[in-house]
């Protein structure tokens, strides 16, 4: 009969347990007898419980929109950067954000993008992905204080090797690490280790290969933008059996979709140069 009553009331436990992990309503006392490794399982089965829940209708299209600089007005304005069609001006990155913000759109990250993908969450059609190719120091000294100023997120793909040897112009390892750590807008992925060119077709699956163990020795990327696009089925299969859950091409110019490949997912580009209304064209 005790054995009974006892048995009966770990199930109590056990369901009571299970019913508020997921809300963290589990009080310290618990800790103790294992509770909190208990509600940590619960929570790692449901990657798509830390997002809001959305009820309703889920967006058949997403606009995952690529930029590379964000520089300073000023330099803009220099003969330099004055007609490159890849450093969009603060100013103007300011006015996109600030629309997409008025016209009620949330930024989502590569991980949203992913679970709603594979079905695991819904996304409002007004949904949005920033995104930032090749990890320009910009992104995080303009666009990340414009990001937080409207509450938005951003993805920075950065190449390894320039981060991890601090090369001029770009973000620096020690600088990833704080950001990674300090702030929740701008979330960092991978823009390849050191493969920033056309690889060629031949030797693709082990330089990618290759490419992967060194990048995961100093980061933990589990998504990617191809360098211009450009990928082949060699890359795509050490991708699929590596730590990158999804990759991103370049040159499409078109919305993500559920029926894109994982590998495959399109993006579009936003053109420095272009007049406003071509910005607004794609929401
Ligand atoms: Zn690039």
């Amino acid at each position: 009969m005790k054995k009974k009553r006892s048995f009966a009331l770990v199930l109590i436990m056990m369901v009571m347990l299970l019913t508020a992990a997921p809300v963290g309503l589990i009080p310290d006392v618990y800790a103790a007898d294992g509770a909190a490794s208990a509600a940590k399982e619960v929570k790692k089965e449901d990657p798509a419980a830390k997002y809001p829940k959305y009820k309703g209708k889920n967006a058949k299209k997403i606009a995952v929109l690529t930029y590379h600089m964000v520089v300073s007005n000023s330099k803009k304005a220099s003969s330099k950067y004055r007609n490159s069609s890849l450093a969009v001006s603060q100013s103007t990155f300011d006015r996109q954000m600030k629309w997409l913000k008025k016209h009620g759109y949330r930024t989502i990250c590569c991980e949203e993008l992913y679970l709603w993908h594979k079905g695991k969450l819904k996304l409002p059609k007004k949904s949005v992905l920033i995104t930032f190719d090749d990890g320009a120091s910009g992104v995080a000294d303009y666009a990340l204080p414009i990001l937080k100023k409207y509450k938005m997120k951003g993805t920075s793909f950065i190449v390894g090797t320039r981060t991890v040897n601090n090369k001029r112009g770009t973000i620096s390892y020690k600088k990833y690490k704080k950001l990674k750590k300090n702030q929740k807008y701008l979330e960092f992925q991978s823009h390849t280790y050191g493969l920033h060119h056309h690889v060629k077709k031949s030797g693709a699956y082990a330089k990618v290969k290759k490419d992967i163990k060194k990048q995961n020795k100093y980061f933990d990327f589990e998504y990617l933008a191809y360098p211009y696009g450009y990928y082949n089925s060699g890359m795509i299969k050490a991708y699929k059996e590596s730590n990158i859950k999804m990759a991103f091409t370049y040159g499409h110019n078109d919305y993500a979709t559920r029926d894109q490949s994982l590998y495959k997912i399109r993006r579009i580009k936003v053109n420095a140069n272009e007049s406003f209304s071509r910005f607004t064209r794609w929401f």
